[in-house]
């Protein structure tokens, strides 16, 4: 049974990620490129919440063509060059078949479709056709994020068919709550129970309770996540989330900021802006 208490370590938890930050190990994630802070060994993507196993320097050695691509396709993305990055996806894919890549690459349309909306000015005077453009560029972004999320589901389902691998259970889970589906994501999470590895069905707990907006269960769980052993970052992430819906500000507003440092990444930065909003009204 999980404590609904939230009793927020907030000290305890800034030592733990600053020690993360300065001594944890770097791993890469094999379908996104990027690298979290871990302590454990193991843990979970900060940016697509894929389960990590090795480090940059490691997959360098086993797959460096693949590190180089990440590392090109990040760079199309801070280039904001949203089409190249989406078209390196699809040579990616079409080399390996790996269908996590059809969940990154959802992912990645779902942030460009958000930025393609950032594009759009209520103001603007007599542009309003370049509003209209950006807007179904959005739309289009959002169905083919919707269709590689809906082919992924359909694969992952198929290989479950034929063999129950925890990993396969999990991505199949993540799928689920992209697409808000959060009977299935259950169904998945108490399948995923099954294979006997707390440390991954803890942490998908977590996201299936704050996706279904139960903050205090989703604490729990991200608790758990903050310690040395069987650390996820992004267990910080989530504490802090559900303060700030507790409307613990000032606790939420210190874990952010030692977040921010250590995660340079836009999950952070838009949960700032939440809480100064909130702090302001
Ligand atoms: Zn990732």
């Amino acid at each position: 049974m999980i404590c609904v208490c939230m009793k927020a370590n907030i000290n305890g938890y800034i030592k733990i990620l600053e020690r993360a930050s300065r001594h944890g190990q770097r791993l890469i994630c094999l379908i996104c490129g990027t690298e979290t802070p871990t302590l454990a060994g193991k843990g979970m993507c900060s940016n697509c919440e894929n389960a990590l196993y090795a480090g940059r320097s490691a997959l360098l050695k086993s797959n460096r063509q693949l590190v180089n691509t990440l590392d090109y396709i990040n760079a199309m993305i801070k280039a904001s060059n949203y089409e190249q990055a989406l078209k390196l996806y699809d040579d990616l894919y079409a080399a390996s078949k790996e269908t996590a890549l059809l969940y990154a690459q959802a992912l990645l349309c779902i942030r460009a479709s958000n930025y393609e909306t950032s594009l759009i000015y209520y103001t603007r005077n007599g542009f309003m056709e370049e509003n209209a453009l950006h807007r179904a560029r959005s739309t289009q972004l959002m169905s083919r994020a919707k269709l590689l999320l809906n082919k992924a589901g359909y694969m992952y389902q198929n290989s479950l068919a034929n063999a129950e691998t925890k990993n396969t259970r999990y991505m199949l889970m993540l799928i689920q709550l992209k697409l808000k589906d959060y009977k299935a994501a259950q169904e998945s999470i108490e399948l995923l129970s099954k294979q006997g590895d707390e440390y991954i069905t803890n942490y998908a707990r977590m996201i299936f309770y704050s996706a279904v907006g139960d903050f205090k269960n989703s604490f729990a769980c991200a608790d758990a996540l903050i310690k040395p052993e069987g650390f996820s970052i992004n267990g910080v992430y989530y504490a802090t989330l559900a303060l700030m819906k507790q409307n613990r500000l000032k606790d939420a507003k210190r874990l952010v900021t030692v977040l921010g440092r250590v995660l340079k990444i836009s999950n952070q930065n838009a949960l700032m802006k939440d809480i100064e909003f909130l702090e302001s009204v």
